[in-house]
């Protein structure tokens, strides 16, 4: 199955590192219910375009280069997944409904190798008057390379705000960020899970008035 089989990916996480675990979705239970986005290179370059993590030029440089070496884009897609995953098991020890089938153990180690990779191929170059990080030197591994640094920069940072779309309410279990004034926020978009949970609320609710009448 490709995306187009399925509704457009919802970007809610209110981060990119949210965005790229929330990739899979529903993001739990694991399962044959669980819907891969990233599913070929393709994808993930569309995707990459979509939330401007790539600009148009650069992803036709990406493109070029996946076609100049056959398995390029399947190894970028493998490392993006990879890191994917090794990020949602480390989030998933600071959210506690949250449920992932890799070891953390495993996933910091899987993490490590992809950033000191990544740091490879990065450079600083001269920014004017400052110093500015050039993460991706080599365009067939850019994406990789760019949500490497962005789940390395995200899990170091304070992740107070971190909160799962609760699954057990009807929720989808993506994570996201809660950047309302009070953290009262529940749903991963109040628009998407808040308003099919209340809907499917309602009609369960009249179902049952409509039945007690009937009896
Ligand atoms: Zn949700």
């Amino acid at each position: 199955m490709t995306s187009r089989d399925n509704p457009q990916l919802r970007i809610v996480g209110g981060h990119l590192a949210l965005d790229l675990v929330n990739t899979v979705a529903p993001r739990r239970p694991a399962g044959p219910e669980q819907h891969e986005y990233l599913g070929e290179p393709v994808e993930l370059l569309e995707w990459a375009q979509r939330v401007e993590l790539v600009d148009a030029a650069e992803a036709a440089a990406v493109a070029a280069a996946w076609h100049a070496a056959p398995g390029a884009d399947q190894q970028a897609l493998r490392v993006v997944r990879e890191v994917r995953e090794a990020a949602y098991a480390l989030l998933a020890d600071r959210v506690p409904a949250a449920q992932s089938t890799l070891d953390s153990s495993v996933a910091i180690g899987t993490l490590n190798l992809h950033w000191a990779a990544a740091s490879a191929r990065s450079v600083l170059v001269r920014d004017g008057a400052s110093v500015r990080l050039q993460v991706g030197t080599t365009p067939a591994q850019l994406i990789a390379d760019r949500l490497t640094r962005i789940v390395v920069d995200f899990l170091t940072a304070d992740s107070s705000r971190l909160k799962e779309c609760p699954v057990e309410q009807g929720g989808c279990g993506f994570l996201f960020l809660d950047h309302s004034r009070n953290g009262s926020r529940r749903w991963c978009a109040m628009a998407d899970c808040g308003t099919s949970v209340k809907v499917r609320r309602l009609t369960a609710n009249r179902r049952a008035r409509a039945t007690g009448k009937a009896e």
